[in-house]
Formats: structure tokens, sequence, C-alpha cells
């Protein structure tokens, strides 16, 4: 593949992927990560989900979701204990669980049977986060904390690495390369929504970018996952973005997943609930064979 790039520093030239990025760059069209976390196969013929609620509010809340995704086919439980709330201020419902969050997901995991995928946002916490994470999730807004992705990377934990909501692919790809110059393969990227001056609703702060997923696939051999909720804000745009993101070729989906979701304690816009988690999950799977002759059911 040829490249042709007269203006450097924006778009990816052929010299990036030689010098800037060579541990992240596609070989040859055929090079395609594959690894396995816990079991499920990223890179391969599935196509894993992650789910949850955006926080993991209570140690109720997190075991029915974990009970009620695992059955509807979801891979991974999602959920933060450590938010990045866009505010400082906080009230009863509005917060975050920390320690005592990673100790539910801790539970929920070990009593459900469903692996874990949690962010981490600060380096004091990494050793209690990778205890239990499976996946240690770096959020958009560290992105580009070098010396915060190297701390990670060090863990030697599996990583997701969240695009932040600016970056171009060159710059999320030279994040994605601190993770792997430290030795650490199991790296999946995650598009959650760019910033634009249009979103079509004015409680939507994003748009979807889903012509990244070809754009990075042609660039890297590493799994790049779509966040559909995220990207969206806005629950009735989740079914068929998450079903247009398979089609544009994504190799993992993350869905806000909730029972109450107008009652969720943080972005109540963007969750569905138990039943519409499991029909999407249905229709994902025709997608997902039609579309990239793959599966989201093992
Ligand atoms: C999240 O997944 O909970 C989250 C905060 O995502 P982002 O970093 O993409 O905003
Ligand atoms: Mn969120």
């Amino acid at each position: 593949m040829k490249i042709e790039n007269k203006f450097p520093g924006k778009d990816i030239s052929e010299e990036d992927l030689k010098t800037k990025f060579p541990l992240v760059a596609k070989k040859n069209p055929n090079h395609v990560s594959k690894f396995e976390i816990q079991g499920v196969e990223f890179g391969g013929d599935l196509i894993p989900i992650f789910a949850g609620p955006n926080m993991v509010e209570s140690k109720e809340l997190i075991f029915n979701v974990a009970e009620n995704i695992k059955k509807k086919g979801a891979h991974f439980l999602r959920g933060g204990a450590f938010k990045p709330l866009t505010f400082p201020y906080r009230s009863e419902k509005y917060t975050e669980t920390r320690e005592e969050g990673i100790k539910w997901l801790a539970e929920a995991k070990k009593e459900v049977g469903i692996p874990v995928i949690t962010e981490v946002m600060e380096e004091k916490f990494i050793p209690l986060v990778s205890e239990t994470a499976d996946i240690i999730q770096i959020g958009s807004r560290n992105m580009q904390n070098y010396p915060f992705l190297t701390a990670c990377a060090k863990t030697g934990k599996p990583i997701m690495l969240k695009r932040h909501y600016g970056a171009s692919l060159r710059d999320w790809l030279g994040a994605a390369e601190y993770i792997l110059y430290e030795g650490n393969k199991k790296v999946i990227l995650c598009e959650r929504g760019v910033s634009v001056p249009h979103t079509h609703r004015s409680t939507s702060r994003f748009l979807i970018d889903l012509q990244v997923v070809p754009a990075a696939k042609e660039m890297t051999h590493l799994p790049i996952v779509v966040d559909p909720s995220h990207a969206t804000f806005w629950r009735p745009w989740v079914p068929s973005m998450t079903l247009a993101s398979i089609a544009s070729g994504a190799d993992g989906i993350m869905l806000e997943v909730h029972p109450d979701p107008k009652n969720s304690a943080v972005d109540p816009l963007q969750p569905i609930d138990f039943n519409e988690f499991g029909e999407l999950v249905k229709k994902m799977n025709l997608v997902a064979i039609a579309s990239q002759n793959r599966k989201v059911i093992k």
C-alpha cells in the first residue's frame, strides 16, 4: 500500500509507519493481531462484546448487570469505578465508588464468571485496578498522558486505549506505540466519538467516526472496538450505529447497558436495557456474518 502524503504531520505518511510507529504498523495486508484474553479471542472469528453500566453504582447493580448481559451474550463486563467526570461536583447519586466499586467488580467477576474491563485514571491506582481488570481501560482523556501509558503498559495486562475525541489517527497510533514499546502486545483501540461542530442533537456531544475503522485497519494490525454509546450519547441511535460499526469492520463493540437506563447515575440518555441488548446481540450476529464473515455469538 503506497500512501501519498505531501503534508506530513496531519495524516499518516509512509515514513510514519516505519519510523514513528513501527510496532503498531501493519506489515502486510494479512497482518492482523490475534490474542486471547480470558479465553476470548480478539482479531479472530469472534467480535467480542463489552457491556455494562457507565458507572459501578452499587454491588446490587453490578451483579444484576453481570448476570443479565452474560446470559444475553456479552463476553466482558464493563463499568467504571474510577470515572473521568467532566465537572468536579458530586451528589449522593452522582459519585464514584472507587476502591469499593473495584471490589464489587472483582466479586461479580468471580461469582458470575465474566471477565472485566474497567478504567484506571491515576498511576497510584494501577496496581489495585490491574488486580481485578482483565483489560485495563485507558479513557479518552488520558490517551496522550504518555508516562501514564507507559506505567499501564508495564503491568503486562491487556489494554484498551480509547481515542481522544480530538485526536487524529496518527496521534492515536502514536499513543498505542508507547504501550507496545514496553513489550505489551495485547492492545485494543476503541473509537468513542469525536468532537465536531454538528452532532445533529443538542444533547449529543460527539459524532461517531466510523471512517476511522477501515482507516485504522489499513495502517495497523491492532484490533479496533467501537463504543456507540459514548459516541452517540443518545439511546435511540445506539442500535443502528452498533450494527453500522460492525459493518464498518469493527473487531469488538462496547455498549452501555443498565437495568433502568433513565435512572442511570451517569449519562442516562445513552444506556440500553437488558431486552434491547438481547435483541441487538441477535442482529449484531447477523450483520457480523453478512459483513465480515465473523460472529458475535461464540
Ligand atoms: C467510559 O467508557 O466509561 C468512558 C468514560 O469513556 P470515554 O473515555 O470514551 O469518555
Ligand atoms: Mn461514560
